[in-house]
């Protein structure tokens, strides 16, 4: 989509230094991060909000969160902990609407979130 900010990332037309990229997926830290390390995985295709996931997607959906674990395997942060979550829709705080996992951690988190 030519108006989606995290397509225009994943297709390089917005310049940013990539964590990770693969065929289906991109990874890239946070622009405004809520600790030392936040990291956004991010489906290259564009899929709005997890309400649009299909049984087809159940792959790729395990590809993100098997990636966020790998990323916070390279940051060391694997055995203190850290949190992978998906924002969804308004009352969530979603505000881009284009699939993505957030992976934060480097600090110790509160619960429940805000
Ligand atoms: P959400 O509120 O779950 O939709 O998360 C969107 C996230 O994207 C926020 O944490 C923003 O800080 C982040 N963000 C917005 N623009 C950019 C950008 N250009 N590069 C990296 N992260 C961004
Ligand atoms: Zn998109």
């Amino acid at each position: 989509m030519a108006d989606c900010l995290f397509c225009r990332i994943a297709t390089r037309q917005i310049p940013a230094p990539l964590v990770y990229e693969d065929d289906r997926v991109v990874a890239f830290n946070d622009i405004n991060p809520q600790g030392p390390t936040h990291v956004l995985i991010v489906p290259k295709r564009h899929i709005a909000t997890l309400n649009d996931l299909t049984s087809e997607d159940d792959g790729l959906v395990g590809e993100l969160i098997r990636r966020a674990s790998a990323i916070a395997a390279e940051r060391g942060i694997s055995a203190d902990g850290y949190r992978v979550l998906f924002n969804t829709n308004r009352a969530a705080g979603q505000t881009v609407f284009h699939v993505h996992l957030h992976l934060i951690g480097g600090r110790s988190l509160g619960w429940p979130p805000g």
